[in-house]
């Protein structure tokens, strides 16, 4: 029943390495609350520095070449730099930044060109990015587009851009650029009528909007946190045509490479994400008299407790095997099963800890990690919900449309 990770006698050279870096670079004194809208502007600001100390030593996307700022390193030394910076309870940062999600998208879709202009500045983590693809009438069925980016009548070489998008972004605002799915084609076929631009956000037009949500973002120290959202709106604005990711048909294809990795598949970051929330639910089993005794009394509950245990080994298990895939390997199955086994440990929490479960005061346990994981594992949608992703499995599997 050990499931924890052992280097090889490489890894844990390389490791020392890592952590002798870290010791020199790493802030000593982050304040990480579990609930992200509890992080102050300045602790966003402390963590935006590490991540560029880390970029600059190409360790903020190690795996990505090192001609475009990365640092060129395979899957198991990858997984040691993440693994060492998790261990330190940092997370991948900045928080809440979809370059992890634009990059890779950049790197198999973009030019040259715009490999060398773009990627730099978002690999050594100068750069913010904000994925802007859901619509009011665009969620599941995203190629549904209605923001439209069509040629500009007289200027060519330039698009306008008129819409709106919903819960995008993030709490820390705003962001250097977006990577922005559009409709640029009115009359050509679903999904060959799609644009994607990399667009700066500040072009004149944009207006964004932030929307309060009810989920609160446990995984400030994971990476994201989607504990605010926003609302973006284009209102004329003019991009030029450098700005466009793929040719302007291209879209979907770009989105697509964009959604692989989100789904937990292709070149994502490999690491082998520890879940805080189930760790500190065990050190409760384990340690809290209280606890001990209703799990004594009730065999019932000890069942439902194991069962979430190896849920979270397989889920630790699924990533792995995931990470480092080529652009096309998949994983919806792993974003999927990692939703539903959130909403399996929120229900053994609430009946294992009883009311402390949904405290966030000062009767809450661990600083209220509990209270905050109940609230995100009812939100299935980020990221496609668990029917969206079932399409896409059937699809994987040749069975769907
Ligand atoms: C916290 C949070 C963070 C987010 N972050 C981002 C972001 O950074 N960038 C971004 O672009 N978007 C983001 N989103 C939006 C997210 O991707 C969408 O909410 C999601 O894709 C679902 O779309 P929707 O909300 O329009 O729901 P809908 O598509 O309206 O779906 C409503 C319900 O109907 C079901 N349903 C819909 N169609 C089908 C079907 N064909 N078959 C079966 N069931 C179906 C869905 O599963 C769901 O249960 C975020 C959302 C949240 C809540």
């Amino acid at each position: 029943m050990d499931f924890s990770l052992e280097y090889t006698k490489e890894q844990a050279e390389f490791a020392k390495e890592v952590r002798r870096w870290l010791d020199e670079n790493a802030p000593k004194d982050l304040v990480s609350p579990w609930d992200i809208r509890k992080t102050s502007p300045q602790e966003w600001q402390k963590r935006r520095e590490f991540a560029r100390k880390l970029g600059e030593k190409g360790w903020l996307y190690p795996r990505f070449p090192r001609q475009y700022g990365g640092g060129g390193l395979d899957v198991a030394h990858t997984f040691v730099v993440n693994e060492e910076i998790a261990n330190r309870n940092l997370g991948p940062p900045p928080h809440y930044d979809s370059g992890g999600l634009a990059a890779p998208a950049i790197l198999n879709c973009a030019t040259e060109e715009q490999k060398k202009r773009f990627l730099p500045s978002m690999l050594k983590g100068e750069a913010t990015t904000w994925q802007l693809f859901t619509e009011p009438d665009a969620g599941t069925d995203e190629a549904n587009q209605q923001t439209s980016a069509l040629r500009h009548v007289r200027e060519k070489d330039h698009f306008v851009i008129n819409g709106g998008k919903i819960f995008v972004g993030s709490i820390y605002g705003p962001p250097t650029q977006f990577l922005l799915l559009t409709k640029s084609d009115f009359e050509a076929p679903r999904h060959g009528n799609l644009a994607m631009f990399l667009a700066p956000a500040n072009l004149p037009g944009i207006t964004i909007q932030p929307l309060d949500l009810f989920p609160s973002g446990i995984f400030a120290q994971v990476g994201s946190g989607p504990g605010r959202k926003n609302s973006v709106f284009f209102d004329d604005v003019k991009i030029h045509e450098s700005y466009l990711i793929g040719g302007d048909h291209d879209g979907w294809k770009v989105a697509d490479a964009t959604l692989t990795v989100e789904h937990g598949g292709g070149e994502r970051v490999p690491r082998i994400p520890r879940n805080p929330v189930v760790e500190k639910f065990f050190a409760q089993c384990q340690n809290n008299p209280n606890v001990i005794k209703r799990l004594q009394e009730n065999p019932e509950l000890l069942h439902s407790v194991v069962d979430v245990y190896i849920g979270a080994q397989i889920e630790r298990l699924w990533t792995l095997r995931n990470s480092g895939q080529p652009i096309r390997g998949g994983g919806p199955q792993l974003s999927m099963y990692g939703k539903m086994y959130g909403a399996r440990l929120a229900t053994v929490m609430a009946s294992v800890l009883g009311p402390y479960a949904f405290a966030d005061d000062e009767w809450a346990l661990d600083d209220g990690i509990f209270e905050t994981g109940e609230r995100n594992a009812v939100c299935f949608a980020p990221g496609g919900t668990p029917e969206a992703l079932k399409i896409v499995i059937s699809r994987g599997l040749g069975i769907g449309r």
